[in-house]
């Protein structure tokens, strides 16, 4: 790509340099004229010789040394025109600049001559006048410029990048001819400019990678319990068909089986439900001292089955945050649950409501969930939010879990506006807090 750079000064015609030799040349007949006049003037009407001598003098002074106008407004339009194939009009800028993604007008040879608010937000500072590709290194971005500018056809490309982190990026790359500059034969001649349109396909991707996985793992988690019952179904129609005491175990596992399958239906479906609410702020106002209340009785049966207590500490008069009840009451249950089943080393699971002032921020509401097992170690914590992630599938397996438990919470409390705080000490149990936001206090 070239990258020598012209700007409009290069391209300034001196008119007021023009050599008064051609002048002269240019205003040879009015000079002749001129000289005729004065010459008729002397013989045939009796002006002074030198009356008409000066009066040829000041016209040839003229002539030298007044530019003619004519002459001027054309060489104008020409340098206007090419000016107008070098710089992007007014138009066109505006139009580049209402465009919300980064975009880029260069010429033909790969001289950047405007870019838009958006390019600068993401590039940084981009001089009009700099080789694009000093903003724009992707080698097949550069090519299809290339391209764009040899062939004058349109093109739209992908690439990828691996540095700083990883990136997608897709780019339309079009060639703009400004009225009048086809070649002679009618064909394209190579674009006035070419405008560069990119867009940040990071996040889509991610998502849609996000959406891969998801369905790859609920099916998987799906797929073995139905193995499982399929299997038991083929030896309860095969070698166990008259096997009595075979048939009641196998009923059994198969039951266990079936209620993991809608266990992770159930969840699956109410994380699609939160998803679909995600931009809808709950309304309602939310007692938590109540939901507390209700979590402890609804979970006490689960407790006392796995030899442990809940214990409530309520340390404000009141709680009331901006909420979904139901939505509020399931973050409380899986935490608690969580406690219950992951926290069984203890003897305790301590709820706690309080009112906290972390850091920077303001005096607010939280809700703590804390057992006293075996903790978790500090590689797992920040993934414990992602859909099926476990720290060991086994135990989660046994507990009934369906590793979607704190990835609901996560959906719920984004759309709370609240924040999951999660600490652990392996050896020592783990602290799950929800900080509610000062303003989504009701
Ligand atoms: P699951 O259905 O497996 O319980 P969750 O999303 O609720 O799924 O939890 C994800 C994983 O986080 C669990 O499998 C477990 O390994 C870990 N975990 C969650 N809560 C606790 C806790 N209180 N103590 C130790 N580990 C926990």
């Amino acid at each position: 790509m070239a990258d020598k750079f012209t700007s409009p000064d290069d391209l300034a015609i001196d008119l007021d340099g023009a050599a008064p030799l051609s002048r002269f040349r240019d205003a040879r007949w009015l000079l002749l004229v001129g000289a005729v006049l004065g010459a008729v003037a002397t013989l045939f009407y009796g002006v002074p010789v030198l009356a008409s001598l000066s009066g040829v003098a000041i016209l040839a002074a003229v002539a030298a040394f007044v530019p003619r106008r004519s002459r001027s407004m054309k060489l104008q339009a020409g340098q206007r025109r090419q000016l107008r194939r070098m710089w992007p009009g007014t138009g066109m800028k505006v139009t580049v600049d209402a465009l919300p993604v980064p975009c880029f007008v260069a010429d033909g040879r790969g001289i950047t001559r405007y870019v838009n608010a958006a390019a600068i937000d993401y590039y940084g500072q981009v001089k009009p006048g700099d080789p694009l590709s000093f903003s724009l290194r992707a080698p097949s971005l550069l090519e299809a410029f290339d391209r764009v500018s040899a062939t004058g056809e349109p093109e739209r490309i992908h690439w990828q990048e691996k540095v700083p982190t990883e990136a997608f990026f897709e780019a339309h790359v079009a060639p703009v001819y400004m009225p009048g500059s086809a070649g002679a034969d009618n064909r394209p001649a190579t674009p006035d400019f070419i405008l560069v349109v990119i867009n940040d396909q990071t996040e889509q991707k991610r998502l849609e990678r996000m959406r891969t996985d998801f369905v790859a793992n609920a099916s998987h988690e799906l797929r073995t319990p139905l193995a499982s019952l399929t299997g038991f179904v083929e030896t309860l129609q095969g070698p166990a068909k008259d096997d009595p005491e075979a048939r009641d175990r196998f009923l059994k596992i198969m039951l266990e089986q079936a209620g993991r399958m809608r266990r992770l239906i159930d969840d699956i479906l109410s994380l699609s439900r939160i998803e679909l609410k995600a931009h809808v702020r709950p309304a309602a106002s939310v007692d938590l001292i109540e939901i507390v209340r209700h979590t402890a009785d609804a979970l006490a049966p689960l407790a006392r089955d796995l030899g442990m207590t809940i214990r409530t500490e309520v340390e404000v008069d009141e709680a009331i945050v901006r909420g979904d009840r139901d939505e509020l009451i399931q973050v409380a249950e899986n935490l608690v649950e969580n406690a219950l089943k992951y926290g069984g080393d203890g003897e305790f699971v301590d709820i706690r409501i309080q009112r906290t002032k972390n850091g920077d921020a303001a005096d607010h509401i939280c809700l703590a969930v804390q057992d006293y097992g075996a903790g978790i170690a500090s590689e797992h914590v920040p993934r414990l939010t992602e859909r099926f992630y476990r720290v060991d599938v086994g135990s989660s397996r046994a507990m009934k879990g369906t590793g979607l438990g704190l990835a609901i919470v996560k959906h719920i409390l984004a759309r709370h506006r609240a924040r999951l705080e999660i600490e652990s000490v392996p050896g020592k149990g783990s602290t799950f807090t929800v900080h509610f936001m000062p303003s989504e206090s009701a």
